[in-house]
């Protein structure tokens, strides 16, 4: 598995400290909205992410899955986002936290936004491990983001490339051959 990254861009020691401070920005920016919030995982990509946060989250919460559908091998989205699984819990007046691996051209959680919309939460904010700023659209913002990086296609960490690499620790950039 190491031998299919061409470099670490982000080490797992670097990974678990920003996660831990961006629960502390959390908790510090619901503060006592805190209880009942609802944190909404856009999966598969984020379940790594997910389970290190909220373990740095100490208040009662709910986890709302919901399943997108975003690559299907490619390594671009250009607008192929779509829901495989609906949300399972309700979230009317309640606080909702959507929390995403990485954000790139924002098509994937332009739709998570709208369909949670919908259902009317009383407040709806965005944590992203990553975010890709050269391509992070206008209209789709994170109120919590844990790096910056270069636009490069990475595996680790949650996230894949044809399913696999999510149970990679650190955050590697993918050998391009493997993918071109
Ligand atoms: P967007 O819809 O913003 O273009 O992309 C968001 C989704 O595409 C992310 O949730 C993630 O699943 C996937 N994605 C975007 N960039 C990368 C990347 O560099 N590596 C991997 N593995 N997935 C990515
Ligand atoms: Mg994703």
């Amino acid at each position: 598995m190491e031998n299919d990254l061409s470099r670490i861009l982000i080490e797992r020691e670097t990974i678990q400290r920003r996660v831990r401070e961006l629960a502390d920005a959390i908790s510090e920016t619901y503060g006592e909205d805190s209880d009942g919030l609802v944190i909404v995982p856009v999966l598969s990509g984020s379940i790594i992410f997910l389970a290190d946060l909220i373990r740095y989250l100490p208040f009662k919460m709910k986890i709302g899955l919901m399943t997108i559908s975003s690559y299907r091998g490619a390594t671009t989205t250009a607008g192929r986002a779509r829901v495989v699984q609906d949300l399972s819990v309700d979230i009317a007046n309640r606080h909702v936290l959507i929390v995403d691996d990485i954000l790139d051209t924002g098509n994937t959680l332009r739709l998570v936004i709208s369909q949670l919309l919908e259902r009317r939460p009383a407040s709806l904010r965005v944590c992203v491990l990553l975010r890709k700023p050269t391509k992070a659209p206008k209209d789709i913002q994170a109120d919590f983001v844990g790096f910056d990086i270069e636009d490069v296609f990475v595996v680790g960490y949650g996230l894949d490339y044809n399913d696999h690499y999510r149970n990679w620790p650190d955050i590697g950039v993918l050998r391009s051959e493997l993918y071109a």
